[in-house]
């Protein structure tokens, strides 16, 4: 069996009872459309990502159906669907908050089925040429991805070598690795999630175009971009992402700026992301909601202040520095990843405030407290520990002053700049605790840090 090979092999049929498969764990709304299609006389299928998700055990978080209905026989068969894509026809069927994504199968070229290919520099820029179920599983991208849960019996439909690579937990793309990234380069970003999110390893094949071929990720829309960014980073499995991106030499073509920093040994700047990517990991386990600006915000920090730091240097005004180094470091990652603008502002305040942490003076303080962006700001203050020690106290010199009653917190601070340097001081900034200590012998309670 030649995994390059692109003509379908063999059907692996697994009947029911030889896999795991249980329609319990298949979504209400994902039945009904696969029923109704089915009654109607249509081939239908779960395919893709829910199909290897639900083999390995897992909990898919979206249901794709493949059938052989076109858009508009689907449209025809269900009041909630709507039709969408140019690039892609497909049906979106709604039931509540759930979408199921009807997918009808494609064809491989442009002389067999119906419908049209759009082929520009090697790239597919449009397909809706209709084929054949063997068909539609030849142009997916990796063979754990191409197997068909049938709802009329039950089985699962293997037709590329899917269970093997599922047992052998590894990511193998279906036909000529190169071939396959000319038509879409993120399918190699792809390779990177997809790898970290099931710990599979990737195929040596499939890996070895990717210094070669990363660049061609430069022609992705970055709107595009931005969606498999949080797709590698929100989902739960940042870290992993990360790491995998790095190791696979793609980083750089989607965070330049980041690449740049790790590359000059920022060590600081790489617990930074880790812890990021780790406590954003956590809250998603816990079903907590995240923000993409403070990931992105971590990922582009150590840029943005060593940029900010030169010009200050320079004896340029501290806050346009500041706003400035921001400004620039947005502009030259939105070329690649099209950051929406109501991020990059939460992005531009969280950096903004670093340098106002260190301004332990009365009111300051107190304007800073009531900040709309504090919280997050400070949260990541605290992962700038790795920086210098001084670092570390000031989170914690910053953790004490909230839990303080606003009056034992005034009376701790200096009315006045006390140096004349922006940099962070400990003696300073441990001040208040020492003084709150000497004032409230009694008290004792709001001590507690
Ligand atoms: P996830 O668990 O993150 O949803 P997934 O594999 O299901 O992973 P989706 O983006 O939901 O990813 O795509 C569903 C299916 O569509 C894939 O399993 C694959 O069969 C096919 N597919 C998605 N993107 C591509 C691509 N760029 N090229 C070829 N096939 C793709
Ligand atoms: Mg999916």
């Amino acid at each position: 069996m030649n995994p390059k090979a692109r003509n379908p092999q063999a059907l692996h049929l697994i009947p029911r009872e030889q896999h795991t498969i249980s329609r319990k764990n298949i979504s209400k709304a994902a039945l009904r459309v696969l029923y109704r299609l089915n009654e109607a006389g249509y081939n239908a299928y779960l395919v893709g990502g829910a199909v290897r998700d639900l083999l390995l055990g897992g909990h898919p978080k979206d249901f794709d159906v493949a059938t052989s209905a076109t858009p508009d026989e689907v449209k025809k068969l269900f009041r909630n669907c709507r039709l969408i894509g140019r690039r892609f026809r497909l049906a979106h069927v709604v039931y509540g908050n759930e979408i199921i994504e009807v997918a009808t199968f494609r064809g491989t070229s442009e002389e067999q089925g119906e419908g049209d290919r759009h082929i520009v520099d090697g790239r597919i820029v449009r397909d809706n040429v209709w084929g054949t179920i063997e068909e539609d599983a030849l142009r997916r991208d990796f063979r754990v991805n191409a197997m068909y849960y049938d709802i009329s019996d039950f089985s699962v439909r293997d037709y590329v070598g899917g269970i093997q690579d599922l047992n052998d937990r590894v990511l193998r793309l279906i036909g000529d690795p190169a071939t396959r990234y000319h038509e879409d380069p993120v399918r190699m970003l792809r390779a990177a999630r997809l790898a970290a999110k099931l710990d599979f390893r990737i195929d040596p094949e499939a890996s070895a175009p990717f210094a070669e071929l990363g660049p061609l990720l430069s022609s992705v829309a970055p709107a595009r971009l931005f969606d498999e960014s949080l797709k590698m980073f929100l989902t739960g499995h940042g870290l992993k992402s990360f790491r995998m991106l790095e190791q696979c030499g793609l980083l750089k073509f989607l965070f330049p700026a980041t690449a740049r920093a790790l590359k000059r040994g920022d060590e600081a700047l790489r617990v930074l992301i880790e812890r990021g990517l780790e406590n954003t990991d956590a809250r998603v386990s816990e079903g907590k909601s995240v923000t993409p600006a403070f990931l992105f915000a971590v990922l582009l920090w150590g840029e943005v202040r060593d940029l900010a730091h030169s010009w200050t240097a320079r004896g340029k005004d501290g806050n346009e520095s500041w706003s400035r180094a921001a400004a620039h470091v947005v502009a030259e990652q939105c070329q690649r990843v099209a950051i929406p603008r109501r991020f990059t502002i939460t992005m531009e305040e969280i950096w903004s405030l670093q340098p106002r942490f260190e301004q332990i003076q009365r009111k300051k303080v107190f304007r800073l407290l009531a900040h709309p962006r504090f919280r997050a700001a400070f949260d990541f203050l605290l992962l700038r520990s790795a920086e210098s020690p001084a670092m570390g106290e000031l989170g914690q010199w910053w953790a004490h002053a909230q839990q303080l009653p606003h009056e034992t917190l005034a009376a701790a601070l200096p009315l006045h700049h006390a140096g004349g340097d922006a940099g962070p001081d400990p003696v300073r900034a441990t001040a208040p605790r020492k003084r709150k200590r000497r004032r409230k012998p009694a008290a004792g309670k709001s001590g507690a840090s």
